[in-house]
């Protein structure tokens, strides 16, 4: 059993701990985050976790590649966000549970990891910014070496 949130408004399942509809940007019903099965916090947490670091787009149905219309993207910040709050209720449910607490701590250290990469950090959260960041600069560096050279 999974607890999404439907869209009133496009009819989409949503992450339950979402506030407004990806897809449409319309509100969502507060979800009681008892009610979020402990698997499903794991899941979920797995998820996100492993989208941190990176902007996630989504295509749909109706996606246009001329308009590019139709293409969900959620901003790496909203991920690491969303990734931070499971990471919260499961270490609050871990408290009581071995196996939640075990499951925690792994995905507590991939999260962990994954923000301690140097592209992320030069991105601002953003791992494929810092890379094109870096590469600017390097580019930069090379050129003014070359500039001085002459
Ligand atoms: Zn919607």
């Amino acid at each position: 059993m999974s607890t999404t949130k439907n869209c009133k408004n496009c009819g989409a399942d949503n992450d339950p701990l979402l506030s407004n509809c990806i897809f449409c940007k319309t509100p969502l019903p507060e979800v009681d985050i008892n009610s979020i099965s402990n698997e499903e916090l794991i899941l979920n947490a797995g998820e996100w976790v492993g989208k941190v670091g990176n902007d996630f787009e989504q295509m749909t149905e109706n996606f246009n590649a001329w308009t590019g219309k139709g293409m969900i993207v959620i901003s790496a910040n909203q991920i690491e966000g969303l990734a931070q709050k499971y990471l919260s209720l499961l270490q609050v449910r871990s408290l009581s549970n071995q196996q939640l607490l075990m499951a925690y701590q792994d995905l507590k250290k991939e999260f962990d990891q994954k923000r301690s990469n140097i592209f992320y950090k030069i991105g601002g959260g953003n791992k494929k910014k810092g890379m094109v960041f870096s590469f600017l600069i390097v580019f930069f560096i090379i050129f003014l070496i070359g500039m001085l050279s002459i």
